[in-house]
């Protein structure tokens, strides 16, 4: 899971296609119109034999301000490998908290860093 948002954020598009099943996986991607991301946080993630899900929220900049994208991921194993399913997103406007985590990635408090 977290390769395939490293690879989101690096463009890789052909990783993302190879680690996509072949049942869901889109014709094309591109990652042109990608937002800036800068946090990747995992909420949840639960494995049951060979299939698994991960709940996440990956953080982008917008302006001067930020943006989420919130996924409940679904994973297959097959022959010893992850592939990606689907999953249910949401997007929305982050308003962070002044003790929360800065959204930048920084590891610092929001109110010490980017506030
Ligand atoms: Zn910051």
């Amino acid at each position: 899971m977290r390769s395939r948002y490293a690879a989101f954020v690096l463009g890789l598009a052909d990783y993302l296609r190879a680690t996509w099943h072949d049942s869901t996986r889109p014709e094309t991607l591109s990652l042109e119109d990608s937002p800036d991301w800068t946090l990747l946080q995992i909420l949840n993630s639960d494995q049951t034999g060979d299939t698994g899900s991960v709940h996440f929220r990956a953080i982008y900049r917008v302006g001067s301000g930020w943006g989420f994208l919130e996924e409940n991921s679904r994973f297959v194993r097959e022959q010893g490998r992850w592939y990606y399913l689907q999953g249910e997103t949401s997007e929305g406007q982050l308003k962070p908290g002044r003790n929360d985590p800065c959204p930048c990635g920084s590891g610092r408090k929001y109110k010490a860093c980017c506030l």
